[in-house]
C-alpha cells in the first residue's frame, strides 16, 4: 500500500472530540490514539510522566510540550505501517511541529463548539463525576465552574496559534454545531471523498 492515513481531530474541552474520534476510527478503520487517556493511564501507573502530569491537569492546564512529545511520539513509531487518527495530540504549535518533523499530517479535523454549550457539557460532566477523570474527582459543583472558566481560558490562547499554522498548511477542516450527532455526517461524508470506508472496503475485496 503506498501510503498511510493521518488525521488529528482537535477540540476544547467537551467538544465531543472522543465521540467523534470513535466513530471515525471505526467507520474507517483507523488506529485510535487519545493523549488523555494515555495521561489517564500514565496517572493511574504512577509513572514519571503521569505525577508530573497530573499537576497540570488538575489546575486545568496543559501538560508541558515535552512530557507530551515523549509520550505520543513513541506510541506512533510502534504504528509506522498503519493509518492513524490523534486525538488531542497535537495541542499547541510545539507539539505540532514536533509531530511535523516526523510524519506529514493529511487532515485536521477541529471542532467548533459554542461556549455556552461547552460549559453546561463541562458543568454536568464535573457535577456527576462518573467519567473517571482525574480533574474533576472530590470537586463540588462552585469551584468546578470557576476550573472550568480557568481552563478555557489557559487553554484556548495555544490552541488559537495551532489553528492558525494548520490553516496555513491548508490541511485544517472546522466543523460547527451544538450536536455531535448532526456534525458527524459532514465529518462522515469529508472523510469519505479521502478514504474508504471500512464497509466498502471490505465490498471491494470481496
Ligand atoms: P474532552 O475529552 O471533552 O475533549 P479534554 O480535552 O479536557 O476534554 P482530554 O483530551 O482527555 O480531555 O485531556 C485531559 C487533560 O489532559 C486536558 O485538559 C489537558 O490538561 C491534558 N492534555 C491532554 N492532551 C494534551 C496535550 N496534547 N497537550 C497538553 N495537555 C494535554
Amino acid at each position: 500500500m503506498a501510503k498511510f492515513f493521518r488525521a488529528a481531530v482537535l477540540g476544547p474541552p467537551g467538544s465531543g472530540k472522543g465521540t467523534i474520534c470513535k466513530r471515525i476510527a471505526e467507520s474507517f478503520g483507523l488506529q485510535y490514539l487519545s493523549s488523555g487517556h494515555f495521561l489517564r493511564e500514565g496517572i493511574a501507573a504512577n509513572t514519571e510522566a503521569g505525577v508530573l502530569a497530573k499537576t497540570y491537569i488538575e489546575r486545568g492546564m496543559l501538560v508541558p510540550d515535552q512530557v507530551m512529545t515523549r509520550l505520543m511520539l513513541p506510541k506512533l513509531e510502534q504504528l509506522k505501517n498503519h493509518s492513524w487518527l490523534l486525538d488531542g495530540f497535537p495541542r499547541t504549535l510545539a507539539q505540532a511541529q514536533a509531530l511535523n518533523n516526523l510524519y506529514q499530517m493529511d487532515l485536521v479535523i477541529s471542532l467548533n463548539i459554542p461556549y455556552e454549550t461547552l460549559r453546561e457539557r463541562l458543568s454536568d460532566r464535573w457535577i456527576h463525576p462518573a467519567s473517571g477523570r482525574v480533574y474533576n474527582m472530590g470537586f463540588n459543583p462552585p469551584r468546578v465552574q470557576v476550573l472550568g472558566h480557568l481552563k478555557f481560558q489557559k487553554q484556548s490562547i495555544s490552541s488559537g496559534l495551532l489553528l492558525s499554522d494548520l490553516r496555513s498548511q491548508g490541511i485544517l477542516h472546522s466543523f460547527s454545531g451544538t450536536e455531535t450527532d448532526k456534525i458527524w455526517p459532514y465529518i462522515n461524508t469529508l472523510l469519505s471523498t479521502k478514504i474508504l470506508p471500512l464497509s466498502r472496503c471490505s465490498m471491494t475485496s470481496l
